[in-house]
């Protein structure tokens, strides 16, 4: 009998199946797509060109990425931010260097002042027990919108926050708990962390797209991995557990189940999963964004001394834009990001008319020139059987706190991964590694 079966091929199952691996243990990997990667997906195009469709930043502090990086002898680079940036504000577009956006003088000690004030309260979370805080319940109890609203004193101070968050949270504000918002500030270090490009969450890129990466560690693990095996039942008996799909049916002694909360629910457990943890999957949603790509012969909005970013208000389809061509730009790719609610309006539309705006809004902030891309691309996560949203799992309001640490709690034989039973950088590739590799030592300790 295999020692252990672990669920899912996105980083975190490549992570507990690399821990297996390195601790001399049998095992298989169980993968519903034919590929690897799950919420990381590098398109790779004819012509050599590439986009990174789901997760392609690491930052300072995701420690677990930058080793894997270095392991495999993959490359990461600088994400470019030089040049001039856009805020589109109330339909007129401004431009400005550095952090500050150019606008009024009232919003952006009100911004600034808002962000200071979240971070502050997210220092009082411990990443391991958010529902310990003495305000917890409270905060648990209204949406972050509820919160960004208290604190906002002028429109345009709402407009830029709630570009931004929606950025990090992938939801609207008024989808998420403020106690998760805080959580999630804290897990990822600070807002500052989350928002920045340099010395934060979005600084580097892995040269030839995060599949590079994923492929490496796929080498090692070949022999183990079974793609086009979607799991349908997870059976415990005394000494072991059987998983069974179409055509297959494997025993071992532990499973790893490392997917994204909603497609737990999917599974048929026997017995049942306990109440408390069933309960809390119902009452998680998943977020939703989709990357919309322009892919150019050469970012030549580099040469008219633009960063490539943008922060738009919700009068624009997209909320943030950035720089995303390779390492040394001999390709140009301009990465616009629409989520949430601007995502369900966008991605409701046929890909002629989605084309067609996100072109008339590339043109509008970087001109003529970004009317006529080699390639045009976006997708949207949502879409996906085997994600069903991202970039994770988002507590609403009461989750927390009613539900405490259910998520990641072992259930007999079966241990919890995936990126959201991660206490640091939950929702990031790093929280995925580091959720796989705490999954795979519990195994191991008991095997
Ligand atoms: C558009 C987008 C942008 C993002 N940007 C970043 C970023 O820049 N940096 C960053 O750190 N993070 C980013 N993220 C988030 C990051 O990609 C995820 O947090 C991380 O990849 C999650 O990994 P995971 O292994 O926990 O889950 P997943 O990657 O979702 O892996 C789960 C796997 O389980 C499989 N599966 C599901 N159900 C079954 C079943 N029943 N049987 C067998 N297999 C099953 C799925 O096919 C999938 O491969 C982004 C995500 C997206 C989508």
């Amino acid at each position: 009998m295999l020692d252990a079966i672990v669920i899912g091929g996105g980083f975190s199952g490549l992570a507990a199946a690399l821990a297996l691996h390195k601790s001399y243990k049998s095992f298989i990997l169980l993968e519903a797509r034919d590929r690897l990667g799950g919420r990381t997906h590098t398109r790779r195009l004819d012509d050599g060109s590439y986009v990174d469709i789901g997760g392609q930043w690491i930052g300072p502090t995701q420690d677990r990425m930058y080793s894997l990086c270095k392991e495999y002898n993959v490359k990461w680079y600088e994400t470019y931010n030089q040049g001039r940036n856009i805020i589109d504000l109330n339909q007129v577009i401004k431009t400005y260097t550095g952090l500050i956006p150019k606008m009024d003088v009232a919003s952006l000690i009100n911004i600034d002042l808002l962000l200071k004030k979240l971070d502050r309260m997210a220092r009082g979370i411990s990443v391991d027990k958010p529902w310990n805080n003495n305000r917890a319940v409270k905060w648990d109890s209204i949406s972050l919108d509820v919160f960004v609203r208290k604190n906002c004193y002028t429109k345009n101070c709402y407009k830029v926050v709630r570009a931004g968050l929606e950025t990090v949270y992938a939801c609207e504000m008024n989808e998420v708990s403020l106690l998760h918002a805080l959580f999630y500030i804290r897990s990822g270090t600070n807002l500052n962390t989350l928002l920045s490009i340099k010395g934060g969450a979005q600084q580097h890129r892995i040269k030839g797209g995060m599949q590079a990466l994923t492929d490496r560690i796929a080498e090692t693990l070949m022999h183990s991995i079974r793609l086009n095996r979607v799991v349908k039942q997870i059976v415990q008996h005394d000494n072991s557990v059987t998983l069974i799909g179409e055509g297959f049916s494997y025993e071992a002694r532990r499973a790893i189940v490392a997917i994204p909360p909603p497609l737990i629910k999917a599974i048929d457990f026997q017995p049942s999963l306990p109440l408390h943890k069933s309960q809390l999957l119902d009452k998680m949603s998943m977020g939703i964004v989709g990357k919309v790509f322009g892919i150019y012969e050469k970012p030549f909005w580099r040469d008219n001394g633009f960063s490539g970013q943008v922060v738009a208000d919700e009068l624009s389809p997209f909320q943030t834009f950035f720089d995303s061509s390779p390492a040394d730009g001999e390709y140009g790719v301009l990465l616009a990001f629409c989520i949430a609610n601007r995502a369900r309006d966008f991605f409701s539309k046929n890909e002629a008319s989605r084309k067609q705006i996100a072109l008339n809004s590339f043109v509008r902030y970087f001109g003529k020139e970004a009317s006529n891309p080699k390639h045009y691309i976006d997708h949207c996560w949502a879409d996906e059987a085997w994600s069903r949203g991202c970039y994770a799992g988002i507590y609403s309001t009461g989750a927390w706190t009613n539900f405490r640490g259910e998520l990641s709690k072992p259930f007999g034989r079966i241990h919890w991964a995936g990126t959201e039973t991660s206490d640091i950088w939950y929702g990031y590739i790093e929280g995925a590694v580091r959720a796989g590799e705490r999954a795979a030592n519990e195994v191991v300790k008991l095997i």
